[in-house]
């Protein structure tokens, strides 16, 4: 009897054990669910949530209490790329399978409370039962916005090079095609006008070449400035006088303080940035105008200013348009040309150089872009 007794005792305390290296061990899992970075929901076979940790609390702004219990698809909401619901037809948890586990991967996007709509991926671990009903999910929610802002940017800029090369392209094949016929004569007038467009249609291209080539150094890492004393009101006139013969409904006005200091600064580099705003006044006032550069010099500061009476920048685009490959989405926008990289590398050259740009503006009465640079 106390034989018996003890390995009854003996059972008893190995049971205890194993019951506490379960609790232990329940806990460890649940504690690298909680804390991983990756959102992680668990549905069962009804499609409810049974768990929804920190990081998806995090990710979609709703929290476990008001969740846990309710239909998934009411939770997560999943769309596609196009809007259309992905819960209801695609959703792994729908579908039997012979294996015990498979796995299942679904993108789109999912609401937040702040009415955002997120981009993410999800991978479904689904569990069956012997006949191959599915009883338990595992979703791991991955957020990709950062991944699809590339894919876009990328689409967006294909789009725009496309469009923005084959137009001068098309133009010199046009008129050199022209000029190449042997069935023709041409006077010296027309042959020096169509070799004068030809010539201007090259140095847009090269143009815009060059906008993508410092705009991937600036990619890369800040640019490397070579220093010197500049003048900055020169380097204004010197635009100003290669611009001014490219239109006849602007005029420019220069208006730079009498002890405006000199600066130190990267003179290519800076004659880059006031061609980009000084070319974006005339490009954004189609009507024409007055376009004023004036220099300020404040305490250590000087302060630049470029301002037009063109269309203007509506409030909600400010922010955007020193973005990479960032155009208003506006009509008079689209008639002008551009590739979207003026002001973001404007601003990348200020940056490097310590110093800031500013704008202001108001629709259909003009824009003011300032930028700042330490003396
Ligand atoms: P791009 O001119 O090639 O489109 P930018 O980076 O120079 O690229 O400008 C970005 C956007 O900012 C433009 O598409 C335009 O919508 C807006 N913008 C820039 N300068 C002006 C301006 N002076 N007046 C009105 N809108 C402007």
């Amino acid at each position: 009897m106390l034989a018996a007794f003890a390995e009854q005792a003996a059972i008893a305390v190995q049971n205890a054990r194993l019951a506490h290296l379960l609790a232990a061990e329940k806990q460890r899992i649940e504690s690298i669910l909680e804390t991983s970075a990756e959102g992680i929901v668990n549905i069962d076979g009804q499609r409810r949530v049974t768990g929804f940790n920190l990081a998806m609390e995090r990710l979609s702004g709703k929290s476990r209490e008001d969740v846990l219990g309710r239909e998934c698809f009411r939770v997560l909401n999943l769309r596609n790329w196009q809007g259309q619901s992905l819960c209801n037809t695609q959703c792994p948890i729908l579908i039997s399978s012979k294996q015990s586990s498979r796995t299942f991967e679904l993108e789109g996007t999912i609401p937040t409370t702040d009415e955002r709509d997120i981009d993410v991926a999800m991978t479904y671990s689904v569990v069956y039962t012997p006949e191959g009903k599915p009883i338990n999910a595992v979703i791991n929610v991955r957020d990709i916005s950062k991944v699809r802002e590339v894919e876009n940017l990328r689409e967006t800029f294909l789009s725009m090079l496309g469009h923005e090369l084959q137009t001068p392209l098309s133009i010199i094949k046009g008129y050199a095609s022209t000029l190449a016929r042997s069935d023709s004569k041409w006077d010296l007038e027309m042959l020096h006008n169509s070799l004068q467009v030809i010539e201007a249609e090259s140095d847009r291209l090269s143009n815009i070449m060059n906008k993508l080539l410092l705009a991937s150094r600036i990619a890369t890492g800040t640019p490397t400035l070579t220093k010197e004393e500049v003048q900055l009101s020169s380097i204004v006139e010197k635009i100003v006088r290669r611009l001014q013969v490219m239109t006849t409904t602007h005029s420019f006005e220069v208006e730079f303080e009498p002890d405006f200091p000199p600066v130190y600064a990267d003179p290519a580099l800076i004659e880059e940035m006031l061609t980009n705003l000084i070319d974006n006044a005339i490009k954004y006032s189609p009507k024409g105008g007055k376009i004023t550069i004036s220099g300020r010099n404040i305490g250590k500061e000087v302060r630049v200013t470029v301002a037009d009476e063109g269309i203007g920048i509506p409030k909600e685009d400010m922010e955007h348009i020193f973005e990479r490959f960032q155009r208003t989405d506006r009509s008079v926008v689209k008639k002008v040309k551009g590739i979207g990289l003026g002001l973001y590398i404007c601003k990348s050259i200020v940056k490097a150089h310590g110093g800031r740009i500013e704008v202001a503006s108001k629709v259909g009465k003009g824009s003011q872009f300032t930028f700042i640079l330490p003396l």
